[in-house]
């Protein structure tokens, strides 16, 4: 494919059949790979998407200043598209995020400002109240927002449903999607149902987040630290819409981080945690239905920015997730 410029070679991501671990399962698993998206993630759609809409309506100025919260992948996709059109970027990342994250933000001009994670969500020093503070601040900020930016989950609707739907020639029955934001879940899983009522919408939620115990039983549960990077969150952002899920799922750490490395090994599929956590959910779910089903599972990032982590065997041995290896083991 010839672009006119790298915005052009956003989205429009292949979707891939799985052959090796889906092996024994009666249906067919195919998973969207949102990393071979020029930023790395399914995050530059909506950089791209929320940045020409405020354009559109004339609430961002020529030269101002973009400022946004995030895990590291919305910051790359919006700095992506800061960089052509000339704005500047702040961004405010929680200390949880993995360093190569916070260097690929830099690498791209962004100002970076790294906040604790381990604060309440209202909190002033925590990552949304910091970047609140700042838009406010900083003359002609633009902030995104991207939990409440109703833009977010119709760059969704607008783009990864659509490719999902005809990419699957109308045939998926059951769409797995992490929830962060929940602006992918949403939008997507929305477009989905209005081909067809019938999809099956399966939310994906880490085992320390609030999301599937308020699908189950309404409940908000305290919230506590994991470190699966993007899904999961301690408060409920305005970009969910509980209408377009049908159930949620809940995974550990571990079990997620053990799947990427599966995925990677078996699959040639090298993603990040989110991404197995969803396989997690998504092969689990597989096991419970027929030929004629078709699961799509979308893959929100790529392996390279967790080396440090699931992908090290140090890191993953030092938190319990890997056996300690013993000495006499063989190579
Ligand atoms: N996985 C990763 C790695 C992410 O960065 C995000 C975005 N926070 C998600 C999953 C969840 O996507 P969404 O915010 O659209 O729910």
């Amino acid at each position: 494919m010839k672009y006119e410029s790298i915005l052009d070679a956003i989205g429009h991501t292949p979707l891939v059949r799985l052959n090796h671990l889906t092996r024994q399962l009666p249906c067919a698993v195919y998973a969207k790979l949102e990393f071979l998206s020029p930023g790395g993630s399914v995050k530059d759609r909506i950089g791209m998407y929320m940045i020409q809409q405020a354009e559109r309506r004339g609430e961002i100025a020529p030269g101002a200043t973009i400022v946004e919260c995030t895990s590291g992948n919305t910051g790359m996709g919006l700095a992506l598209f800061a960089a052509g059109r000339g704005y500047k970027t702040v961004f405010t990342i929680a200390d949880k995020q993995s360093r190569e994250k916070i260097d690929m933000l830099r690498a791209m001009g962004a100002h970076v400002l790294v906040c604790p994670t381990d604060v309440p969500p209202d909190d002033p020093r925590g990552y949304i109240q910091v970047a609140q503070r700042l838009a406010r601040d900083i003359p002609g900020a633009f902030l995104c927002n991207q939990y409440d930016n109703p833009d977010n989950t119709l760059a969704h609707y607008a783009s990864t449903g659509p490719e999902i739907w005809d990419d699957t020639g109308g045939m998926v029955t059951h769409f797995v999607c992490g929830m962060g934001t929940c602006g992918t879940i949403s939008g997507a899983g929305r477009y989905l149902k209005e081909q067809n009522a019938m999809v099956q919408v399966i939310g994906v939620d880490p085992q320390g987040s609030i999301f599937y115990e308020l699908f189950h039983h309404g409940v908000t549960v305290q919230p506590h630290v994991y470190r699966l990077e993007g899904i999961g969150e301690d408060f409920i952002p305005k970009a969910l819409d509980w209408h377009t899920i049908d159930n949620v799922v809940q995974v550990s750490d571990r079990d997620s981080f053990l799947m990427a490395r599966r995925l990677a090994r078996t699959e040639g599929i090298f993603a990040g945690g989110s991404s197995g956590a969803a396989m997690l959910a998504a092969l689990q779910l597989a096991e419970k239905l027929g030929p004629n089903d078709l699961v799509v599972v979308l893959l929100p990032d790529g392996g390279r920015q967790y080396l440090g982590k699931l992908y090290s065997d140090d890191w993953m041995r030092e938190h319990g997730y890997l056996d300690a290896k013993p000495d006499s083991a063989p190579l």
